[in-house]
Parts: C-alpha cells; sequence; structure tokens
C-alpha cells in the first residue's frame, strides 16, 4: 500500500480540489490490486462489518480521512468539501464505504460543534480511525415523524442522567460503540423544547440491544431497552434542554452532506445497471441519470454550504427528497429491466440487484419520511398553511 506523508496530504489539504481529487485517483489506482477485495464483499453482515472498518483505517492511515476535519480533532486541515471529493472519488471507482462513513458525515459535525471539546478531541479520532463506531438513537415507537413527542427519559442525578425508555430503528447499532441518543429531559408537553442530546457508552449497564431483520435479510436495525442507565453530565451534547438543536443540525447533515455519497454510489450503479442488463432503454438510462445529476447539484450545494459554515435550514429537505426520487427510480428501472436476474437470479450480481432494490424502498422513509419532507417544502420554503 502506498502511503501518502502527512506533510503531503497537509499540502493537499491547502491546495484545493481538482489536485485532491487528482491524487486520490492516483492514489486509487496505484494501490488498485490490494483494494480490490473491498470491490466484493461477503452477504454475512458481520464480515461486511469487519471488512470496511478495515478500509477505514487503511484510508485514515494514508491520510485520506483526515483532510477537510479540524487539526483538533485529528484531522489534517482544509475546508470540509475535501470530505466530499474523497467520498465521491471511491465511490466512481466502485468501493463501498467505509464502515464509518455514514455516520462520520451524519453524527460528526455534530460532536465536532456541540459537545465539549475535549470529548470530541477523544471521540473523533477514533471514529476517523475506525477503532470505534457510533449509532444515532432518535426514533421511538410512537415516536418518528413526530419526534418531538419522544419519551425515553433522562433524570438529573446530580453527577449523571439516568435513562430509561426504548428507541427503535437504530441502525448497526449492535456494532456500535457509543450512541448520540436524544432523551426527554422536561416534562411530556414541553415537546421539542424538553430534550436533551447524550453521548452514551453502548456498554454502560443496563442498555439491552435486539437486532432487528430488514426485508433484505439484514439485521441493519435494532431495538435498544434502558433501564435506569447512568451517563455521565460530561456526556450532554449542546444545552440541557437544547437537544432539538442539536437533532436538527444533524438531520440537516443527514439530508444533505450524507446525500452526496449517496449520489456518487447512485452514479456509480447506474452505470453497472447499463453493463449487467443492456436491455435498459436509453430513454431510462437517461432519466435515472437526469435524476442522480439533479441531486448532486442539490448536494453540491448543502456541501458547499456546510463547508463555508452557513447555516443550511430547511434547504436538504429537497436534498432528501430527490434523493429518495432517483434511487427509487434507478432501482425500479433495473426491476423492469432485468426482472429474471433481479427476481430469480443466484449469482452475487444478482443477489446485490435484489437487496438493493429491496433498500431502496427505505430511501423515503430514513432520516424524515418523503411526506415529511414535503410538509417542510411546503410550510417553511413555500408558506403554506399548515391544514
Ligand atoms: C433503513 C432505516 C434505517 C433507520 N435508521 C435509523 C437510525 O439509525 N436511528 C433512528 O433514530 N431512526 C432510524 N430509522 C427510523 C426513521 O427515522 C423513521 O422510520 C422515520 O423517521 C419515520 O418514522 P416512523 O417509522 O415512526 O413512521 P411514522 O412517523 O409512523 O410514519 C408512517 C407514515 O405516515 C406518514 N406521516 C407521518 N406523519 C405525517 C404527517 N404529519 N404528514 C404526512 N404524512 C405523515 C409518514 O410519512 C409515513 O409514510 C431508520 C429507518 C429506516 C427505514
Amino acid at each position: 500500500m502506498t502511503a501518502v506523508a502527512d506533510d503531503r496530504v497537509a499540502a493537499l489539504a491547502d491546495a484545493g480540489v481538482d489536485e485532491v481529487r487528482v491524487a486520490f485517483q492516483q492514489w486509487l489506482a496505484d494501490n488498485a490490486a490490494e483494494l480490490a477485495p473491498f470491490k466484493h464483499l461477503s452477504t454475512q453482515v458481520d464480515e461486511v462489518f469487519a471488512a470496511l472498518s478495515r478500509l477505514q483505517k487503511l484510508l485514515y492511515s494514508a491520510g485520506w480521512i483526515r483532510l477537510g476535519w479540524p487539526d483538533e480533532v485529528g484531522g489534517l486541515g482544509g475546508p470540509q468539501v475535501l470530505r466530499a471529493v474523497v467520498s465521491e472519488e471511491l465511490a466512481a471507482a466502485g468501493y463501498p464505504p467505509p464502515f464509518s462513513f455514514g455516520t462520520q458525515e451524519v453524527l460528526g459535525p455534530a460532536v465536532a460543534r456541540f459537545a465539549p471539546p475535549d470529548l470530541a478531541a477523544e471521540a473523533l479520532p477514533r471514529l476517523l480511525r475506525g477503532d470505534e463506531t457510533w449509532c444515532q438513537g432518535f426514533s421511538e415507537p410512537g415516536a418518528g415523524s413526530d419526534l418531538g413527542s419522544l419519551r425515553l427519559r433522562a433524570v438529573d442525578d446530580g453527577e449523571t442522567w439516568r435513562v430509561s425508555g426504548e428507541k427503535i430503528w437504530t441502525s448497526w447499532a449492535q456494532f456500535a460503540d457509543r450512541c448520540l441518543l436524544l432523551a426527554r429531559t422536561g416534562p411530556v408537553e414541553s415537546a421539542h423544547k424538553g430534550i436533551t442530546a447524550l453521548f452514551v457508552d453502548m456498554d454502560t449497564p443496563g442498555i439491552e440491544i435486539r437486532p432487528l431483520r430488514s426485508m433484505n435479510g439484514d439485521d441493519e436495525f435494532c431495538s435498544l431497552y434502558f433501564d435506569d442507565v447512568a451517563v455521565p453530565k460530561s456526556r450532554t451534547i449542546g444545552e440541557v434542554d437544547g437537544g432539538w438543536a442539536v437533532a436538527m443540525f444533524i438531520l440537516g447533515c443527514e439530508r444533505g452532506a450524507a446525500a452526496w455519497q449517496r449520489q456518487a454510489w447512485m452514479r456509480w450503479r447506474l452505470g453497472t445497471l447499463v453493463t449487467d442488463a443492456p436491455e435498459v432503454s436509453d430513454a431510462t438510462a437517461g432519466e435515472a441519470l437526469t435524476l442522480v445529476h439533479c441531486l448532486r447539484l442539490l448536494s453540491r450545494r448543502t456541501v458547499r454550504s456546510l463547508s463555508d459554515g452557513d447555516h443550511v435550514g430547511v434547504l436538504p429537505s429537497f436534498d432528501k427528497l430527490m434523493m429518495s426520487t432517483a434511487e427509487k427510480f434507478l432501482f425500479d428501472s433495473a426491476l423492469r429491466s432485468a426482472p429474471d436476474t433481479l427476481l430469480l437470479g443466484e449469482d452475487e450480481s444478482a443477489r446485490d440487484w435484489r437487496s438493493d432494490y429491496l433498500y431502496s424502498r427505505a430511501s423515503s422513509i430514513y432520516g424524515g419520511a418523503a411526506e415529511i419532507q414535503r410538509n417542510i417544502i411546503a410550510e417553511r420554503v413555500l408558506g403554506l398553511p399548515r391544514d
């Protein structure tokens, strides 16, 4: 593996987007033989997890994953947009996102911004290095779209919070070392004004994790049960009762920056569709490309704004809606173009298409359902009345 010296990567951080893109493309080409196994992952989720953690460590030790993160959290500096370049080029070359990539862009910026600085300095480098993974404990039975009604409670007990309640649909919690958890600290009727964000070690006594099987066959998400779990007050992220601001910041990153990785992956997947299913018509491939490109443009605006430190507000709702529209169109096209392969095929490629098709159904649910994004756009952008 060709290591890139820190000083050269630091110089790249100053050099700008195009130079980083070319240097990373070159590194991927130079190391193609050693990276090849990452293109053919096992179907066993724990083996996938282990392989993608290895990829994460590899990219960290070569310096690439540290670009665009500040020095105080283990980064090499440079604008945040460099992270988008690395994730895009990785996907364009056909590699899966390393395990923490999603978490990194969804939860990482919130920890960098809202956590006590010593906690951010300890935890973020471990995430970037691939030494630990995190999960996002927001949804509860009865509190998904209506997140402000969540009930998991954190009671003030002096130096600690005592946390009790339930979370659901927590992705990859069975592998996670920490959870960014939203808890009710005010009265139930305080709605979004009585929520606090906590950073919880998943091996704390009193946490039970039960994996749930999704329809593509993976144990992707989990139910979490908290029974009087002690969480140090030093693990409070942001203000007490100010968790809504943290949650909205995270959802902005999830709907915006995470969509960037998805568009890069979809563009690559569209290329494989044209190869694997030559029956796909030019008109269908063209429409899919247009949708993916629209997502790219929307997400590009969000990534640029986040990189410049601008407030993105509710605009990433457009990205999220476009993301699920493009993803469903792409995989509906795959099903229509090659139904026998997708429905009945038994080789690795057919299994991947089937799994990706089934997962694409979730794209209009996770990170906030499509109906909710439409409501946000209608009320907050177009100024239409709530009723
Ligand atoms: C693959 C996947 C991974 C996930 N990972 C995580 C995770 O890591 N952490 C986490 O916390 N959560 C996670 N989730 C949960 C996700 O955030 C919720 O499923 C989502 O917010 C919807 O909430 P819900 O399932 O409770 O559905 P509900 O809120 O019950 O909604 C059901 C339906 O009603 C519609 N609806 C609800 N309210 C309105 C309204 N006001 N107007 C119009 N329509 C409405 C919705 O759009 C939806 O179609 C994940 C979900 C999926 C599918």
